[in-house]
């Protein structure tokens, strides 16, 4: 019998498990799934969560009601090691687990590009506890100021225009109404900024959708400084490149994901911080090595970086399982050649830009929005998980 350990319960690993199992008796190989929490966070949810307007049940699901009756051996636990030439990983109690082909799901990390001070003093938004401190930390610093009436504490500068940090931005803009009403705050003291050092803000997205999300955020109070960089941030200042400097207290980072660093201890092929992988997903230093999801540096058919997005890790996944099984058997392995459904961002809670299939159909508004739920309901059906509806 193989054994199968696959690091990671994100949208990369779960996927994997679950594709694998559908393809091999547990008689056939053993399956391993390791993550770091019990449950499988849905990661795209997190910015409402930050903002209060999701609960953490639903956005923490279960892992073990998701692999219930699929055989597969779930064990909560942090991987501190790679050692690939001699197949075994280890934990953070020392101890080891050995296998005969690992699937890596271990997601990303922020970037913080050597910023002074990011690393230290700024918020990320990455897992559930960065999204309730996010949360947590504006509402203290809105209740400071409507005690003592400091600018910085009703300042918030969410660093990054990506797609996490519009769709964060998007629903603070949404809650702040309620949060200043709750403390007497009038909503125009409060500073909102999304600060970026691309020219424009959600690259990938067509220039009259970037507009339109633009308009739309600042219409509810979003400030955009574009095109500058941020340099530090220190003494509760964001220190910006064109020497500009904004008081805030809240300091969120977005601004970019790296691999993890647990890859760059091994001597896995990386390209970018990330398992270079061939077009089977499998490494091309350890072919007993697969990759899914954000840290896997896999290339388009223009010869481009897939971008860490949750569509395409569970496409990596259901890739990676079908190739274990592929691996296994003997059998050909297939090719990762995802189905691009198109590009989503939420504005907040009734607003939207979405481009929609291969013809790049564009939509704003409420189509868009019920397009954003359709893709998080047909995910939670894939998976089983529609019972996170019941928690929202
Ligand atoms: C706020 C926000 C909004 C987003 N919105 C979208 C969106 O609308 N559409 C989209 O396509 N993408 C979106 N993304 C990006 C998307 O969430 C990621 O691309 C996706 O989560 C990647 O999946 P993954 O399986 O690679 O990693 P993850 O989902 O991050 O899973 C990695 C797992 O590995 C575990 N792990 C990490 N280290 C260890 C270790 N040492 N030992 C054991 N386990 C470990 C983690 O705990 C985690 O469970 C968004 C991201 C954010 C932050």
């Amino acid at each position: 019998m193989k054994r199968i350990v696959i690091i990671g319960g994100g949208y990369g690993g779960l996927l994997t498990a679950l594709t694998a199992r559908q393809h091999l008796l547990p008689q056939e190989a053993e399956i391993t799934l390791i993550n770091k929490q019990p449950e499988h966070h849905l990661v795209t949810e997190l910015h409402r969560l930050a903002a209060g307007t999701i609960s953490e049940k639903a956005v923490a699901l279960p892992l073990s009601k998701l692999l219930q009756g699929k055989h597969v051996r779930l064990q909560t636990d942090t991987v501190v090691r790679l050692d690939p030439n001699v197949n075994n990983i280890t934990m953070s109690d020392g101890n080891k687990l050995g296998y005969d082909y690992l699937v890596v799901a271990l997601g990303s990390q922020t970037a913080f590009y050597g910023i002074p001070g990011l690393e230290k003093e700024a918020f990320t938004l990455k897992s559930i506890a960065d999204a309730n401190r996010i949360r947590a930390h504006i509402e203290a610093r809105l209740d400071a100021y409507a005690a003592e009436g400091r600018p910085e504490d009703a300042a918030i500068v969410v660093g990054g225009g990506g797609l996490t940090g519009i769709e964060l931005v998007g629903e603070l803009a949404d809650a702040m109404p309620a949060w200043c009403r709750r403390r007497g705050i009038p909503l125009q003291e409060v500073q909102l900024y999304n600060i970026e050092a691309s020219p424009d803000i959600l690259p990938g997205f067509e220039p009259v959708l970037t507009e339109r999300a633009r308009t739309s955020l600042e219409r509810r109070g979003v400030r955009f400084i574009t095109g500058v960089p941020v340099e530090a941030y220190r003494d509760r200042t964001v220190w910006l490149k064109d020497g500009r400097a904004i008081g805030a207290n809240t300091l969120v980072w977005t601004g970019g994901v790296q691999g993890h660093d647990l890859l760059k201890r091994t001597d896995i092929d990386l390209l970018r911080d990330r398992v270079c992988v061939n077009r089977f997903l499998q490494s091309t230093s350890h072919p007993n090595l697969f990759a899914a999801g954000d840290c896997a540096y896999s290339l388009d058919e223009q010869g481009k970086p897939y971008p860490p997005a949750a569509l395409l890790a569970w496409q990596m996944g259901e890739c990676a399982g079908y190739n274990l099984f592929a691996a296994i058997k003997g059998r050909p392995m297939r090719a990762f050649e995802p189905v691009q459904s198109g590009k989503l961002a939420s504005l907040g809670r009734k607003d939207a830009i979405a481009s929609i299939g291969e013809s790049r159909t564009l939509l704003t508004g409420l189509p868009a929005s019920l397009m954003k739920e359709a893709s998080k309901t047909r995910y939670l059906a894939h998976i089983r998980a529609l019972f996170a509806y019941a928690w929202e």
